[in-house]
C-alpha cells in the first residue's frame, strides 16, 4: 500500500482508492477474506506518511448476496469511501468457479457459463445489498477460452441490458475497470448502453494489484466514455455524468 501510495503522487494523482478484496467464496489457494480491522489499520498509517495524498477507503464486495451477514459485518466495521460489488464466481453444475477457471474445466459449455454469470450479476444487483459501485461487469471476457469466437457483447445484449437496466434502476455507479492497463472491462458497447437505459454515472478502477499497474489505461478509459457520451468531471475525484 505503501509503495502504491509513491507510485500515486509519481503520477501526480490527488486520490488513490484502495478497493480492497471482501471475498468469501474461496476458490484459490491461499485466498482469505479481508482483514478489516488491520486494513483501517493499513489506511491509517499510509494516511500520517503521504499527507499530501487523499486516501479513500474501500472494499470491493464478492457475490455480497450469498454472504449478506459477512458483507453486513464489513459494512458495518468503519467508513468506506468506495463500496463495489462483484461477481467472480458461479456455481455450476454444483461447482464453485472462478470465471478465470472457466477455461480450465474440460468439456465446460464456455457462452452457458457465460450466461450463468451475467445472470447471477443481475441477482447481485436486484438482491438489495448495500453497494454503489458495479464492478467489472464483463469479467469472464479477461479469461476468454482460445478457439472460441470472440467475446462480442451483442452475443449477450439481452442479459448486459437487464443487468444494467437494474442498476440505473437502483442508482448504481458503472465502474469502467482498466484491468491493469489491459482491457476495457466493460468497453464502449456496454457504455452507451448504459446511457441508453438512463445510468447516471461512471467511474474508473485500475485493479492495479501492483503499486507498478496504478492507473494504467485510464488515458484510453477516459477518452472512450467520453465518445459514449459522459462528460468529464471538473473534479479528478468525482464520478463522469451524463
Ligand atoms: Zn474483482
Amino acid at each position: 500500500m505503501e509503495r502504491s501510495c509513491e507510485r500515486a503522487l509519481e503520477l501526480g494523482l490527488p486520490a488513490i482508492a484502495f478497493t480492497e478484496h471482501a471475498d468469501w467464496a474461496l476458490v484459490h489457494e491461499g485466498q482469505h477474506a479481508v482483514d478489516i480491522a488491520g486494513y483501517f489499520d493499513a489506511v491509517e498509517r499510509c494516511r500520517a506518511q503521504f499527507k499530501g495524498l487523499r486516501i479513500l477507503t474501500g472494499v470491493e464486495l464478492g457475490e455480497p448476496h450469498w454472504y449478506p451477514r459477512e458483507t453486513a459485518e464489513i459494512l458495518a466495521a468503519g467508513p468506506l469511501d468506495q463500496v463495489h460489488g462483484s461477481i467472480h464466481c458461479i456455481r455450476l453444475d454444483g461447482t464453485l468457479l472462478d470465471a478465470s477457471q472457466f477455461r480450465e474445466r474440460a468439456g465446460i459449455d464456455f457462452p452457458r457459463a457465460v450466461r450463468e454469470y451475467f445472470r447471477e450479476t443481475l441477482a447481485m444487483v436486484e438482491s438489495g445489498q448495500a453497494f454503489e459501485t458495479l464492478a467489472h461487469l464483463d469479467y469472464p471476457k479477461r479469461y476468454w477460452l482460445d478457439g472460441l469466437a470472440p467475446y462480442r457483447e451483442k452475443d449477450y445484449e439481452a442479459e448486459i441490458r437487464a443487468i444494467l437496466v437494474a442498476a440505473a434502476g437502483t442508482g448504481r455507479v458503472l465502474e469502467v475497470n482498466t484491468t491493469r492497463g489491459r482491457t476495457l472491462c466493460p468497453d464502449i458497447t456496454v457504455v452507451r448502453w448504459w446511457r441508453e437505459v438512463g445510468g447516471q454515472a461512471v467511474q474508473y478502477g485500475s485493479d492495479a494489484h501492483q503499486p507498478d499497474k496504478l492507473a494504467e489505461g485510464f488515458e484510453l478509459a477516459t477518452q472512450m466514455v467520453e465518445a459514449a457520451g459522459f462528460k468529464p468531471a471538473r473534479d479528478p475525484m468525482a464520478l463522469w455524468r451524463r
